[in-house]
């Protein structure tokens, strides 16, 4: 077979960024992962002696034989790119050609490969080498192995105490290590992982067809039917697309942005724009200070992204930066929404599973697939059946029933309807407020409200906004608004204001009326503070609630 592996010429070596990438233990392990997906690993095996400083990543990838094993610790040597065109052209995680090599210089590295025998036609056996400084050969000998590659570095920075001294405490650098390789899983589910610390095993995770089925093994506390998870297709560019996967806010959200990830083609990198982007498109959908879970890949077409920003790979330049950020907006948007497609998976939530589950054996509720009719259109797949307690609209879909409450149902309505069409309108007579200070004054007019002196201690309101004209309570509604808070924040002050209050009886039209329009919403699933706004029971769980499998049931000819 022929080698792969060439030294790169120096034309390309002075476009790469220069730079030391190996500090830390999981830093080693992030490079030798990287090449093992490279190599087409679907298996990975990374064991850790931290003590030790030894780390040891097994693959199943294609191998090398046994001139490219001689070449792969040379410094700049890759079989990844070999022109500076290839620079644009980038579809694997390294290219640098200096991981390998580096390694020499700061630890011991040996490699054991025998390549697959797809990739090679004729036998090969495998081969192990063990590397000196700079990369030279100091042993060489056949090696019985299966084929693909280990790769194991010991001693690392055993020359240079100092840098040992500089990192943190074992257990802090073994999160690190844990981190590094979820975040490395997350963009690569296809792959088997199994960890190991100190000759046991740590942790694993199993193969998944998606990243929305990887993540429920990563965070705890979230099950499948917690997320959304979208699939886009980039139409009119081939090469594009769009993976994202959303913690639906009414199930899930975290004390920190910690599972907020943006990935570029098989990398998680640092996106400050996209992840602005994110937060805004979960704006006023989660309680006070929480953050989303949304984890996000793309796929971009090589040719439009510049790796070299630093040695890394960790920032980019991204060409379009606005085009991505408007996809990215209309994914989340679409994965909010509540649709035929997703009112099946809504049911899910772990609440109403512990409630079913009382009297239930443990084990997931399958969607029962009968019942996930392949029809209805998103308005009028709820029907309105009736009140409880003057609160609850309950309502009825092909797939079971669902509890709307009726006053935050209304507030997302009006939210919505007030961040659209935000309109303040003159009023006759005015309304007079006592005693304002002039914080509150100035507040009001940068609402936009028509506020002027009205005598001593007195102030009359000529404009209001729309929303509050028909009320009653108009007065301690301006008042609310006078005590500060920016736009936003008057805008949720007077959706709660106005909408309809718990303990009101409605009608099955006007209940059905809200239905409508909340289901139209851009975020149905919770109100602008954050709390849930349904809570759903699915047919199937009813059915095995009431245990309607019994054969009783036939044999009384039911
Ligand atoms: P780079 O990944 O940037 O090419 P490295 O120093 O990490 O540089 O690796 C050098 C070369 O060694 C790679 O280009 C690849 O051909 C080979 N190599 C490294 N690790 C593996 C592996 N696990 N399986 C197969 N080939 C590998
Ligand atoms: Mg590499």
């Amino acid at each position: 077979m022929v080698s792969t592996i060439q030294v790169l010429p120096k034309e390309v070596v002075h476009l790469i960024t220069a730079g030391e990438v190996i500090d830390s233990l999981a830093a080693v392990v992030r490079e030798l992962v990287e090449n093992s997906l490279d190599a087409g690993a679907t298996r990975i095996v990374v064991s850790i002696w931290p003590e030790q400083w030894r780390v040891r990543v097994a693959d199943n990838g294609c191998g090398m034989n046994l001139e490219d094993l001689q070449r792969a610790a040379s410094a700049h040597s890759t079989s990844k790119i070999h022109s500076c065109a290839d620079l644009w052209k980038i579809t694997s995680l390294g290219f640098r050609g200096e991981a390998l090599h580096s390694l020499t210089t700061l630890a011991e590295l040996e490699i054991l490969s025998r390549p697959s025998p797809v990739v090679s036609a004729q036998f090969t056996g495998g081969t192990r080498i063990v590397y000196g400084y700079g990369g030279q050969i100091l042993h060489q000998q056949a090696a019985a192995i299966a084929p693909g590659t280990v790769v194991t570095v010991s001693n690392l920075f055993g020359s240079c105490i100092a840098r040992r001294q500089g990192l943190p405490a074992i257990a802090q650098q073994m999160k690190a290590v844990q981190a590094t390789i979820y975040q490395i899983a997350l963009c690569h589910p296809q792959v088997a992982w199994q960890v190991w610390q100190n000759d046991r095993e740590w942790f694993n995770i199993s193969p998944a067809g998606t990243m929305g089925k990887l993540l429920p093994q990563l965070i705890q506390q979230v099950r499948p039917g917690d997320l959304q998870e979208l699939q886009i297709e980039l139409s009119h560019s081939p090469q594009h697309s769009l993976n994202i996967v959303v913690g639906l806010p009414d199930r899930c959200h975290r004390h920190r942005p910690d599972w907020l990830r943006v990935a570029v083609n098989g990398r998680i990198v640092k996106a400050p724009e996209l992840e602005q982007t994110i937060l805004g498109a979960f704006h006023r959908t989660l309680p006070r200070d929480r953050y989303p879970v949304c984890c996000l890949h793309l796929v971009i077409s090589p040719d439009q992204i510049n790796w070299n920003r630093n040695p890394a790979k960790t920032e980019i330049y991204l060409n379009d930066l606005s085009f991505w950020q408007k996809q990215v907006s209309q994914a989340i948007e679409q994965a909010l929404r509540i649709n035929s497609d997703t009112i099946q998976e809504a049911v899910h939530t772990t609440r109403v599973g512990k409630l079913i589950k009382v009297a239930e054996e443990s084990g997931a509720y399958n969607t029962n697939c009968s019942t996930s009719s392949e029809d209805h259109s998103t308005s009028h797949t709820l029907k309105a059946v009736g009140q409880v307690n003057n609160t609850y609209i309950v309502a009825e879909h092909p797939g079971g029933l669902w509890l709307v409450e009726q006053h935050i149902a209304h507030e997302r309505i009006l939210y919505e309807q007030l961040c659209d069409r935000w309109q303040i309108v003159p009023i006759e007579p005015p309304i007079i407020l006592y005693q304002l200070s002039s914080l509150q004054v100035s507040q009001l007019q940068r609402l936009g409200l028509d506020i002027e002196p009205f005598g001593e201690q007195l102030w009359a309101i000529r404009s209001i906004p729309a929303m509050l004209q028909q009320r009653d309570d108009c007065a301690d509604a301006i008042l609310e608004l006078s005590r500060g808070g920016d736009l936003q924040t008057a805008q949720v002050a007077v959706a709660c204001r106005s909408a309809i209050r718990n303990g009101t009886p409605l009608s099955l039209p006007e209940m059905q009326q809200i239905l409508d329009d909340w289901q139209r919403t851009r975020n149905p699933r919770t109100c602008p503070h954050g709390r849930p706004i349904f809570l759903s029971l699915e047919e199937s769980s009813l059915a095995r609630f009431f245990r309607r499998h019994w054969v009783i049931g036939k044999s009384h000819g039911i």
